[in-house]
């Protein structure tokens, strides 16, 4: 399935855009700060980086999709890129984030972008109006939505990789946090969207579904220990699985739940662990290479 890809002008000369990304992309908003406005987020993180567009762009901002890519663009280049987790209407959440213009508008059509995926970008806009067939005295002026593998492939074949690459665009207007967020190195935005459809949404070990955001993405071999954003390496677990088995109190052997001789007996004998030590469990797509690098390196055997 093609994902598709809001490009976002956000053009950093300009005084209140700056003050827009300084406030919710160069920091990140809490989870509890948005709640107070929207009571209903479908993402299971605890911060986001935040940004809208206003009623003028609302055509454009209704295409996107949860998981599609966000590319912000100014002066001619493209320098940041994240991926979409929610979006919705809110006026009262844009004022209080933003404010308002000079002519009473705000940016309430919103959309919340995963912090981890966001990373700088160097694209010049040349190569999109090439990709897309625009003339080439196109200027990007507001919004555009598309859907194009092409397109896409553009902004994802040119991720820095090497953090030292600091491109000067974003470096001009905040070297140091930006460049905290893209030390992360490259990233799979998809990876948490990608991992969970396969297991449907569910905790591979309970079953239990993701309602509250309770189920997570976790990395088998963790990304600390250069563990890839592969769906390789994923596998849906809900947030009490997912603790015990980076904890390496658990881990999977054979298409089941393995519990350390390290856990304690109290907890052996709990109905989260002790219902499914004899069940199998249904991988999906998660490699036994990693499972097997879990076992022999996180694994409290
Ligand atoms: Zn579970």
């Amino acid at each position: 399935m093609t994902k598709g890809i809001f490009l976002q002008p956000a053009n950093i000369k300009n005084k209140m855009v700056r003050e827009h990304l300084e406030r919710t992309i160069f920091q990140a908003v809490e989870l509890n700060e948005i709640l107070r406005f929207q009571p209903n987020i479908r993402s299971d993180l605890e911060r986001f980086y935040v940004w809208g567009v206003i009623p003028g762009t609302k055509s454009k901002w209704e295409k996107s999709q949860i998981g599609d890519l966000v590319v912000f663009y100014s002066e001619r280049k493209f320098y940041l890129l994240g991926q979409i987790v929610d979006k919705f209407h809110n006026k009262s959440l844009a004022r209080y984030l933003w404010g308002e213009d000079q002519h009473g508008r705000t940016w309430e059509y919103i959309y919340l972008i995963d912090p981890d995926s966001l990373i700088q970008i160097d694209v010049d806009l040349e190569k999109v109006i090439k990709v897309l067939g625009y003339s080439p005295n196109f200027i990007l002026q507001s919004a555009l939505y598309h859907k194009d593998e092409k397109l896409i492939s553009l902004f994802t074949d040119n991720l820095i990789e090497d953090s030292t690459k600091k491109g000067d665009v974003i470096t001009t207007v905040h070297r140091e946090k930006i460049s905290t967020t893209i030390k992360k190195y490259k990233r799979d935005p998809y990876f948490s969207i990608k991992v969970k459809d396969n297991y449907k949404n569910k905790c591979a070990i309970c079953g239990i579904p993701n309602e509250g955001t309770v189920v997570d993405a976790a990395h088998v071999k963790p990304v600390k220990e250069g563990g890839p954003d592969i769906e390789e390496n994923g596998i849906a677990l809900c947030k009490i699985h997912h603790h015990l088995f980076d904890s390496g109190l658990i881990t999977i052997k054979d298409s089941k739940l393995a519990i350390s001789p390290k856990m304690s007996s109290q907890l052996q004998k709990h109905p989260i662990i002790s219902k499914f030590l004899k069940k199998k469990i249904n991988l999906v797509k998660t490699s036994e290479e990693f499972l097997k690098w879990h076992r022999e390196n996180i694994f409290k055997a």
